[in-house]
Formats: structure tokens, sequence, C-alpha cells
């Protein structure tokens, strides 16, 4: 782990072993820390933030620009750490390292352009006005989840660092190596110790001391939303702010018009990127009678396409499912709904062959024709038309991303007034930008991460009153 600028290790020696999703094999061990560690670097932050929130913004960018060059030039290994600990193919892992130093390098440069301002208001008293000024909030405490550690790291460190706070992140136990790495090159490349720290242990430990320590600020917390729901309780008696990137269930929408060579690029991607296991997943999909058959067609000639191969072959489109658990609840789904009636067009099944044996691999699957009451999340359903589409849409109980298919820009419109998520995609993959605000509403979270607006989520806005001058 590092805490306050240097390596540290579990007074317990406790630790956790991490094993490669696609062999089995132990690739490293990590601390387990407790309470006491967690403690530690949680004032080592403390301790560190009156100089770093004192730093002008373009020094801290300076610092930051630092770590991130000399991160920029250990993309590869930290992209097979994260291959190797997570599963999914190198060069995805790549382009979620290399997503990290840009993040990094958006809001250091960000901050230090001189745009992040804040406000002259005039009052109405002769011989006084009125400023907002931002201010850092203090310590952050960053929880993180497996299935993109590198991306939601940054969504929190980047703005939380680049406006003057200071940080204890916490990886999930199954995928801290890559996180850890990084974390090391960003102190070498000049953070002042304590800046930034990262802690490895159980979330119900680690998590609930980062969440329950009164010298920490504000949480940024992606994962589930169970965990979400105990995260804003444990908040509560500190007053605490908290970001909640939680689940979701998008819905793409397809209109009869829409391209559908485009639709079934996006929904293939959206759901096979990652295993399928994405927040941003397409998981249901309503189309328009009568465009069903030829987009099904053409998604499952998608999937029977895509390579399934470890991490690690070059050639790898689609890696081993991060758990065992997680491989063994996707077949229950599946068999569940294929008991109930629903057809099997593509996969199904643990893929054969010595490549596979010790992994957890699976088939991309489609299945069609699925019974409403099939406990299976993913579905394509053929609708009669675009409100029905976008009532069924609109059934979740959750609000993170979504998307619409159709030519026809009245179509596209009445979709993005009424889906309710926190992202509407028209005739795209669903791909966040930075510089566009992300975050869901309903059981899918609250708070915005990328683009200025989560600015907001990590300064507090002071009022001064300025009289006699
Ligand atoms: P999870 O909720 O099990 O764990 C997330 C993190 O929280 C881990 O670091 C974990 O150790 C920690 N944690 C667990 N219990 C805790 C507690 N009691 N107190 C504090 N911390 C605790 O989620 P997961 O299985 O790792 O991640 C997958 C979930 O994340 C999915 O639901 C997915 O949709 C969601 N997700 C959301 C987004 C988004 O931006 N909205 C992005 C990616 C993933």
């Amino acid at each position: 782990m590092v805490i306050d600028g240097k390596a540290a290790t579990a007074h317990s020696g406790a630790t956790i072993e991490i094993h490669d999703p696609a062999t089995g094999e132990l690739v490293d061990t990590v601390p387990q820390a407790g309470v006491e560690e967690t403690r530690e670097a949680i004032e080592a932050a403390d301790a560190a933030f009156p100089a770093w929130a004192a730093l002008s913004p373009h020094k801290r960018a300076q610092l930051l620009l630092k770590g991130a060059g000399l991160a920029r030039q250990h993309l590869d290994e930290v992209a097979l750490l994260l291959t190797r600990e997570q599963g999914k193919p190198l060069r995805d892992s790549k382009i979620e390292a290399e997503r990290f130093v840009e993040n990094i390098e958006f809001y250091a440069t960000l901050a230090a352009s001189g745009a992040v301002r804040g406000k002259h208001v005039p009052l109405s008293v002769p011989g006084a006005f009125g400023l907002v000024v931002r201010r850092p909030l203090g310590v952050v405490g960053a929880i993180i989840p497996w299935n993109f550690p590198l991306t939601l790291l940054a969504n929190k460190i980047a703005p939380a660092l680049a406006m003057g706070n200071t940080v204890v992140a916490k990886p999930a136990s199954t995928t801290p190596l890559s996180t850890i790495r990084l974390v090391e090159l960003m102190n070498e490349g000049g953070l002042p110790a304590g800046v930034l720290n990262v802690v490895v242990g159980p979330g119900a430990v680690v998590g609930q001391e980062l969440i329950r320590h009164p010298r920490v600020r504000k949480i940024g917390f992606t994962g589930e939303t169970r965990t979400g729901i105990n995260v804003m309780r444990e908040a509560a008696p500190e007053l605490k702010h908290v970001t909640l990137e939680l689940g979701g269930s998008d819905p793409a929408v397809v209109c009869a018009d829409a391209d559908l060579e485009v639709a079934a690029k996006a929904i293939a991607i959206g759901r096979f990127f990652n295993a399928g296991q994405a927040c941003l997943a397409i998981k249901r999909v309503f189309v328009v009678e009568p465009a069903a058959d030829q987009l099904i067609e053409k998604v499952v000639a998608r999937a029977k396409k895509l390579k399934l191969a470890p991490g690690q072959d070059p050639a790898s489109q689609m890696g081993p499912m991060h758990t065992r658990g997680g491989r063994e609840e996707l077949e229950r789904q599946l068999k569940d709904a294929l008991d109930r009636g629903a057809r099997l067009l593509a996969g199904g099944s643990r893929p054969q062959g010595t490549a596979f044996e010790k992994g957890f691999f699976f088939e991309p699957t489609v299945i069609s024709d699925v019974p409403q009451e099939a406990r299976v999340w993913t579905d394509i359903a053929r609708v009669k038309d675009l409100d029905e589409a976008i009532a069924r849409a609109n059934e979740s109980e959750y609000g993170l991303g979504s998307s619409v298919f159709t030519r026809d820009l009245k179509q596209a419109q009445q979709a993005i007034d009424r889906l309710e998520a926190g992202y509407t995609w028209v005739n795209s993959i669903q791909v966040a930008y930075d510089e566009l605000p992300f975050g869901g509403t309903k059981h899918s979270g609250f708070g915005k991460e990328h683009g200025t607006e989560v600015l907001d989520f990590y300064t507090e806005q002071k009022s001064v009153v300025l009289a006699g001058v």
C-alpha cells in the first residue's frame, strides 16, 4: 500500500492473494489493512492537506502532470497488471491505463488554466460587494469497484487533487495491483507525501472506516446500489458529502427507421464489453416492429464473431468473467430463462479447450423470447411504438445510461426528454467522455463525475461580503 508517500504493509502481516481470472494463477499478494492502517492513511492525508491546498493551482497541476507523465511511461506495465488481476483483454487495459493518465491531465490542465472561477456578485448595499469563492473540502475517500478500477479511480482523484483536496483510495480487494502501481508512480512524480494514499482491505472494515472517520470530508463511491445505500447511511452522522455512482440496467430504444447496423454494433459493444461487466452495459433493448428480426440477426452475428480468449492473447476481444461466482450466477440466470422457454441464439456454454480450462470463461451469448418472469435482466423486447419503448425502458428502478437509435430528430427529441437516465446517447456507442458530466438518477445514484460539473462535488463554495473597501 502507499501511506504518507511510503510503501506500507499491514501491522498484522495479513495479506490478500490476487489470482488471475484467466488461469487461476497467483499474480501477487498485497497487504490486508485494518482500521489502524486506514486511520494512518487518513491522518497522513489530513496532515498533507493544508500545504497542498495552499499551493497555486498551477503548481499542483505541474506535480500532477509530472506524475501522469511518469505513469504514461509505464502504461504497458500497468495494463498487464490490470489484465492479470481483472481478466479484461490487454488492449482494453491499455486504453483504460491511458484514460487514467488523460483524466489526470484533463483536470490538472483545467485547474491551471484559470477556467475554474468563483463569482463577483453586486450587492444591494452601497459600499459592499459579494464574492463566491471555491474551497477544497479536505480529505476525500475514493472507494472503487473491480470492473474499471483505473477509470473509476481517475474520475475521483483527478478532480479532487487538482482542486486541492488530498485522497485515500480504496480499490476492490480483487483489483488493487494496477491501482497501487499508479499511486506509486504519481508519488514518484513528486506529489508531496500524504497527498495520495492507497489502502487495501475489506469494504466493511477499510471502506467503513473511511466513511465514518470525521476527518474524511467526502466519499466518492462507485459500486453496487445496495452498498451505496449503506455508504449514505454510514456517512450521515458526520454529514459527509457523498457522490454515489451505482448500478444500472441501461435501455436501448431502437426505432423502426433506425440504421440497424449502427444499432447492432452499439448494442453488441455495449453488452459484451468487459465480458458484460460494465455499469453502462446495455441490458435491455426495446425494438419497434418490424425491425426486431433484422436487429436480432445482426446482434447474433456480432456475438458469434467475438474472439473469446485469455486477456493476454493479443487477439482477445473478450476475456474471462472476473469471478467464479459471477459466472455461476450468469449460468443460473441463463438456465432459468431457457427453462422458461427462451430461445438460445448464440453461445450459452463454457468454451472448450485447454486455454479455457482454469479460467472463468463463458461464451458471448444471445437469447430471445425471454418470458417476463425470467430472472435474467438482459432482453431484446419487441414493442409496437416509441411510446411503449420509453414506458418500458422507464420501468426500471435504475437510471444510469440510455440510448436511442433513429434517423428522425423528432423521435430522438422525445426519447431525450422522457428517458429517465443520467445520459442519453443518440445513434452512438455508450462511451462516457471526460468533457460531459456523468452520473445516474433514481437507484443509479447522484452526483457527477467528469465535465466541469464534477468540480462542484470536490469543492464547497463560500460567500464573502467585502464592505468598506
Ligand atoms: P461493491 O459495491 O460490492 O464494491 C464497491 C467497493 O465498495 C469495493 O471497493 C468494496 O470493497 C467497497 N465496499 C463494499 N462494502 C462496503 C461497505 N460496507 N462500506 C464501504 N465500502 C464497501 O461493487 P462491485 O461488485 O465491486 O462493483 C460492481 C458494481 O459497481 C455494479 O453494480 C456496477 O453497476 C457498479 N458500477 C457503477 C458505475 C457507475 O459509474 N455508476 C461504474 C462501474 C461499476
